[in-house]
């Protein structure tokens, strides 16, 4: 009789439900830390023994031990690697391809619609100074500082003010969200992302443009990119130079998308006016990061963007067990992030139940 064995490496489900499901479905768990952002083990090599011989690793965005070509292969089990999240870059998708493990993510609305909404209270806190005018009445005693003036973000019939220029980079699943929660402001909205087709941006009010022009002309600068390597530090110092001295930059989709060490140079000298950000290169932020020390300069959150109550990562945690429990059964599940591995996983695991005949009628009796 064989257990499948199913290793989750981040555990994020406070419930238990999806421990228990895999349990009830005859799966044995190596169940890795609980606090994700600290090490699971004191490197690869740890996290690859609690790999070995698994049929499935699942779990949520891992900052400290992504999950490597040697933890894929600790294991010739190893059919699906899940995740409980949007990114995969936490996961070297090219080699689960090469090897013919199945990468699949969790796209959910609570997700990626909690992060377009997060986005926008980042962006309107940093605009209309919220947390300035918050301090003031709090810490001075005063009532009104004149000089804390909001911008007006949309735009006016009566006195024919255009509203800002929100520049959105990707306009996938989180920036058409923003472009279509935004939309009624009566902004305008500039977009760069070469991989949608110019329906998508006429569906969504946004206009195309090249990304130096969306630099040049943006008051708002806000990511929504995957991070790969054509977008690793795709806003660098030279790009952050392009940008007016009173723009804000937004980034609430990888730290390394954005080179941090140009990002706060930039913000030093004044070259912009402010950035808001969910993510970093690296997480969590260190204490000595030079960005606790900018101030209001930066709105700085602890990547849960997308944390609300009653959503957060409960969806995704469910799609992923389902997911597992699909590629365990040899049947492939929705949401696989590399698709073109499908017809090289089918060759071999397609229709192989890891439950052998005598287990299954052991679960049927
Ligand atoms: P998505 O795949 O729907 O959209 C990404 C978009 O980026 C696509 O339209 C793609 O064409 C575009 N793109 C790719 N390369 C590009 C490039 N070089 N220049 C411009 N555009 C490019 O993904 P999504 O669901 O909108 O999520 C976007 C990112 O947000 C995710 O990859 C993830 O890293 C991040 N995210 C962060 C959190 C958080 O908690 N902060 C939560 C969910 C997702």
């Amino acid at each position: 009789m064989k257990e499948a064995k199913v290793f989750i490496f981040a555990p994020a489900d406070t419930t238990g439900e999806s421990h228990k499901m895999l349990e009830d479905s005859g799966c044995e768990l190596i169940v890795g830390k609980a606090n994700w952002d600290t090490p699971q083990g004191d490197s690869e090599l740890e996290m690859a023994k609690m790999a070995e011989g698994c049929d499935a690793l699942v779990g949520t965005s891992i900052r400290s031990t992504p999950i490597t070509q040697k933890i894929m292969q600790s294991s010739k089990n190893l059919r699906i690697i899940a995740k409980y999240t949007i990114g995969v870059d936490d996961v070297d998708v090219d080699a689960a391809t090469e090897l013919g493990i199945l990468v699949t993510h969790g796209p959910t609305e609570s997700n990626w619609g909690g992060v377009a909404e997060g986005t926008i209270t980042a962006m309107l806190t940093l605009l209309k100074k919220v947390r300035e005018r918050d301090r003031y009445l709090k810490e001075t005693g005063g009532w009104r500082d004149m000089q804390l003036q909001g911008t007006y973000v949309g735009s006016r019939a009566s006195d024919g003010y255009p509203g800002i220029v929100l520049g959105i980079i990707g306009l996938g699943r989180i920036g058409s969200r923003i472009a279509m929660l935004m939309r009624p402001w009566g902004m305008k909205m500039i977009g760069y992302d070469p991989y949608v087709p110019d329906s998508k941006f006429e569906e969504f009010g946004v206009r195309r443009v090249d990304l130096p022009t969306l630099l040049r002309e943006s008051d708002v600068v806000t990511l929504h990119v995957v991070l790969n390597k054509e977008t690793r530090h795709m806003i660098s110092g030279p790009q952050l130079a392009m940008m007016k001295p009173t723009a804000i930059l937004v980034n609430t989709s990888r730290g390394f998308c954005v080179d941090e060490r140009a990002l706060i140079e930039t913000l030093q000298k004044g070259q912009i006016a402010g950035a808001a950000l969910d993510v970093f290169e690296h997480e969590p932020l260190a204490l000595e990061s030079r960005l606790r020390k900018l101030g209001d300069k930066v709105l700085l959150s602890p990547h849960m963007v997308s944390s609300n109550l009653g959503s957060g990562l409960g969806p995704g945690i469910r799609w992923a067990t389902q997911s597992v429990l699909c590629a365990l059964r040899g049947e492939v599940p929705d949401n696989v992030y590399n698709k073109e591995v499908i017809e090289r996983w089918e060759s071999r695991f397609g229709g192989k139940n890891v439950w052998d005949a005598e287990r299954q009628a052991r679960v049927r009796a």
